[in-house]
């Protein structure tokens, strides 16, 4: 590799890391030392690449802070699960932490993994132990490094076709992996646990043989995605494969790179962006090129500016012709042009399915993926129980719901009627389950997020059900809601994106597409909590009034030209 060029003064989180070689250093004397309740903010920095962030409760904060006491620090667990893919033994065993080390849920990410929120610091190494001895990784799922690689959590598993792309990304996810040891030396007791169960005692090493000696410039989100099934939204991820698809076989990939969602409020120069398609490989090309195409960003982003590090700058500031130029270079080939793919659609895999193999899977509604018991609604003891009885395998889908795989034909009806003793929906009419709800997506925000200005995942069922009573459930309407621009649930490519402004207030977007092939831009910006429902209805109103025949909200918004932009004047 080839050492990054920065001519601007590297940013402090670029000397942590090279201070604390391998991501080892201040961080391990820190977790060590049991007399302290939470990290500093360089072991804060480090923390992330083991998958894990240093958060408080922050609806404790005032309170605390008038009673003298220290904030209510916690941590937040992920874990990295490529094409959000769990055996039955391993589901169980992230219920079980969840009760004995964290806050009594998960939650479904959309990069398909599982967090945990309210770790104490002492019971972060029982629980990424036991992650490991069951084989589920949590290295390099946050912090500057190729994150948890998004792909369909069932396309291996239907009728009509012979391609694996969970194989792929599982791959993709081992080639990617951090070399440095210091992650089994401080969770592990110095153990790296093998595929066969074997243990064997590493030898120390802070060397890193892609990432070299600072990582990435900032995250890497890679995914794999497909045309007629875009659920891993992979215009939106740093560098994306897009199946070409001949008949029934996978002929090769587009390779998009360039797409991110983050920005911040009131710099115009940052900005979401969709990836560019930049060429066509065949499928036994997809590690090298994928190496090479973030070679690039990990030598070229920029090390002074974390708000400008992203690849998407990059493709945005030099153009698709440098980046083709740069990674022929790179491969010593051109990649021949983008292949022409067939028309964009998106499933969410709710419902039941019947596989290849002709057993069943069956996706499950989560509600923006918090996995607990509430209301009427036991989906935490029911997946409990059913992955209980029937093991089947598990997938997690980046529309944060869960798919339950490989039920056989006999086991089906026993299933049918846990779900429906659990209050668990699977479709619309199911337990109260309708389209609007069904495609909303929250991120965690408060009061666990650091970085949260507004309300989301606990806001977002009071303002469905506002909508619900104004006379919308039935639309089928893609609102995702963030509690800050980094955009965790996506909104940017939402057909109505919100986006937190400050406490209360929200900027709102409109006119993404379904299928996630085109950025919503502002409509209304600083918009108060209590006026959201009343706006969305008047759109929603003259949607109906004026749409053609199927013609959906976010292609309806982009005729009728709504909303300009990304920033507020
Ligand atoms: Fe936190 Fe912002 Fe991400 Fe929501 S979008 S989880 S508030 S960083």
């Amino acid at each position: 590799m080839t050492t990054p060029k920065t001519t601007a003064v590297p940013t402090h989180v670029e000397e942590i890391k090279l201070a604390n070689p391998g991501l080892g250093g201040v961080l391990l004397d820190e977790i060590r030392d049991p007399a302290i309740s939470h990290i500093s903010d360089d072991a804060e920095v480090l923390i992330k690449f083991h998958g894990s962030y240093q958060q408080e409760d922050r609806d404790q904060r005032q309170e605390r802070k008038r009673a003298g006491q220290e904030r209510a620090w916690q941590f937040m667990v992920r874990t990295k699960t490529p094409g959000g893919r769990l055996s039955a033994a391993q589901y169980l065993l992230a219920d079980k932490l969840a009760g004995t080390y964290a806050s009594d849920t998960l939650r479904v990410t959309v990069r398909q993994g599982i967090q945990f929120y309210g770790v104490g610091k002492a019971n972060l190494k029982p629980l990424i132990k036991a992650l490991n001895e069951h084989w589920i990784t949590t290295y390099g799922a946050c912090g500057d490094v190729a994150r948890n690689v998004v792909s369909c959590p069932v396309a291996d598993l239907l009728p009509g076709h012979d391609y694996n792309l969970q194989t792929l990304a599982q791959q993709i996810s081992d080639r990617f992996l951090p070399d440095s040891t210091a992650y089994y030396e401080l969770w592990l007791d110095g153990e790296k646990i093998l595929a066969d169960g074997r243990r064997v005692q590493v030898e120390p090493s802070r060397s890193e043989s892609f990432y070299g000696p600072t990582y990435m410039p900032r995250k890497l989100k890679i995914a794999i995605g497909l045309p007629h099934d875009n659920c891993a939204d992979l215009f939106t991820h740093d560098v994306a494969l897009e199946a070409v698809i001949d008949g029934s076989a996978l002929r090769g990939f587009n390779l998009v790179v360039g797409g991110g969602l983050g920005s911040t409020h009131g710099k115009a120069e940052t900005f979401p962006r969709l990836g560019d398609r930049v060429g066509f490989l065949p499928v036994d090309a997809a590690l090298e090129v994928i190496a090479a195409a973030s070679a690039i960003y990990r030598d070229e982003g920029d090390r002074s500016n974390r708000r400008h590090a992203r690849l998407k700058y990059i493709l945005e500031e030099r153009g698709v012709d440098w980046f083709r130029a740069a990674l022929a270079s790179r491969l010593g080939r051109e990649l021949d042009a983008p292949v022409a793919v067939g028309a964009y659609d998106v499933h969410d895999h709710l419902g039941w399915q019947q596989q290849a193999d002709g057993n069943w899977l069956v996706g499950v509604w989560v509600e923006s993926g918090r996995i607990k018991d509430a209301g009427e609604h036991w989906v935490r003891t029911g997946l409990r129980a059913i992955v209980t009885a029937v093991s089947p395998e598990v997938r997690l889908t980046a529309q944060q719901n869960v798919v339950l795989a490989g039920i056989s034909p006999a086991d089906r009806p026993l299933v049918e009627a846990l779900l429906a003793e659990h209050g668990m929906a699977t479709a619309e009419g199911e337990s109260g389950l309708r389209p609007l709800r069904r495609w909303a997506m929250a991120c965690p925000s408060m009061p666990t997020c650091g970085l949260a200005v507004a309300e989301a995942e606990r806001y977002i069922p009071e303002l469905i059900n506002a909508l619900e009573d104004l006379g919308f459930g039935d639309e089928r309407v893609w609102i995702r809601l963030s509690g800050c621009p980094n955009g965790c649930s996506r909104p940017p490519t939402a057909e109505i994106g919100i986006v937190g402004r400050s406490v209360g207030r929200y900027h709102v977007y409109v006119g993404g597409s379904f299928a996630g092939t085109r950025l919503a831009r502002l409509y209304a910006p600083d918009v108060r909590i209590a006026d959201l429902p009343d706006l969305l209805a008047d759109l929603l109103t003259r949607w109906r009034a004026e749409r053609s025949q199927g013609e959906a909200f976010g292609d309806w918004a982009t005729r009728a030209g709504i909303g300009q932009g990304w920033h507020a004047e």
